[in-house]
């Protein structure tokens, strides 16, 4: 591994309430004819609002459909549809399924692409990689691109409108960004930058484990309102911002490797990304030997969240046969499970995630939350 640091971070950010209205100000430093590519939910709540801010800069408004998965072919019709349409840059409105694909799009196309999250569930608006799995939902491959988006714009009274769960995912996958950052800082492995951890990767990878801490709780209420709070726009930079940047250039751990394992059990195929990360993320704490109080306050904490820490909530047991291949697929040569400052073997991580069961139901019981129960999706 190169000596050298690396840091990558997106063109521009913009956040706030009614940011939406400056969407074609923006595009149009980057491009002519974009192609917004949302899901019909999406562009259900959000189009006329994105619609309106292009043409108030004079832009055309072109938008193709997009569903389910970030697959291969999902990403190669994208890419015929900026080539038959002359598009020069293209937007994701939507969540890290739609964000993923355009970024893959917009990069084997050779044009700008820029993320415009509908909701604050997940660090992928801000990275300059994709994950693509297959028609099934499993895990197939990270692809890498040499930029950033040009833009990340995020409205947050549009998080605030969408509903709770979307937020909790995302405070999921950013809390797993420390505890990666973390662990990736105390070995010798790389981030998905390329370089060892920057110092700023690992900060800001830390800034927003505190913001989470000090803000979910009261920035869920503000969602389950409807309304924009200064807890809630700290909770929106810590799940897309300072996570993305954290895990891209502070690197990534067991917690991503494992909720990458999670995918080969079929089970856990509804659940979001987040929730899978955040199993991860107790089983990276187990497998590390951290502290007993900070695993028992990471239990207590994600429980109030929202989050699932036992395996009874994705519908696993100690028990299920399909750890195995979780367990293998989390320790796959090349996955970044290997960042761990010690060596990662498929059996360690097996009797981690058989150990999250009992731990949270202990730590449950002491604090008085209720017990696990399947989560529905
Ligand atoms: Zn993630």
């Amino acid at each position: 591994m190169s000596a050298l640091t690396i840091l990558c971070c997106p063109a521009h950010y913009v956040q706030g309430a009614g940011a939406i209205n400056q969407l074609g100000h923006h595009i149009k430093q980057i491009g002519t004819i974009p192609l917004l590519v949302s899901s019909d939910s999406a562009w259900n709540r959000s189009g006329h609002l994105v619609a309106a801010s292009l043409e108030a800069a004079e832009l055309p408004v072109h938008r193709a459909g997009f569903q389910g998965y970030t697959t291969p072919s999902a990403v190669d019709g994208l890419v015929e549809k900026i080539r038959t349409g002359g598009h020069d840059v293209i937007i994701a409105l939507g969540g890290g399924s739609a964000i993923d694909a355009v970024k893959a799009a917009g990069h084997l196309a050779g044009i700008r692409w820029a993320s415009v999250p509908t909701a604050a569930s997940s660090d992928a608006p801000t990275s300059a990689l994709s994950v693509i799995y297959n028609d099934d939902g499993e895990f197939l491959e990270y692809r890498f691109f040499p930029h950033n988006p040009d833009l990340v714009l995020i409205d947050t009274q549009m998080v605030a409108d969408a509903p709770d769960r979307f937020l909790i995912a995302g405070i999921g996958d950013a809390l797993a960004t420390w505890l990666e950052a973390r662990a990736t800082a105390r070995g010798t492995g790389g981030t998905m930058a390329g370089g060892r951890p920057t110092r700023t990767g690992t900060a800001l990878a830390k800034l927003s484990w505190e913001l989470l801490w000090e803000n979910a709780l009261p920035a869920i209420d503000a969602v389950r309102a409807g309304v924009v709070t200064p807890a809630l726009e700290a909770v929106v930079e810590a799940n897309t911002l300072l996570s993305g940047l954290g895990f891209e250039s502070g690197g990534l751990a067991a917690a991503h490797a494992i909720h990458n394992g999670l995918t080969a059990a079929p089970q856990t195929h509804g659940l979001t990304h987040g929730q899978k990360v955040n199993i991860g993320s107790l089983t990276q704490l187990v497998l590390e030997g951290a502290p007993t109080q900070e695993v028992e306050d990471f239990v207590e904490f994600t429980t109030r969240v929202g989050l699932p820490n036992s395996l009874t909530e994705i519908g696993l047991s100690p028990d299920s046969p399909e750890l195995t291949a979780v367990a293998a697929d989390a320790t796959k040569e090349g996955e970044t499970i290997h960042n761990m400052p010690f060596p990662v073997t498929a059996e360690m991580v097996l009797a981690a995630l058989k150990a999250i069961e009992g731990i949270s139901r202990r730590v449950r019981a002491q604090r008085g939350l209720p017990e696990p129960q399947l989560i529905q999706h």
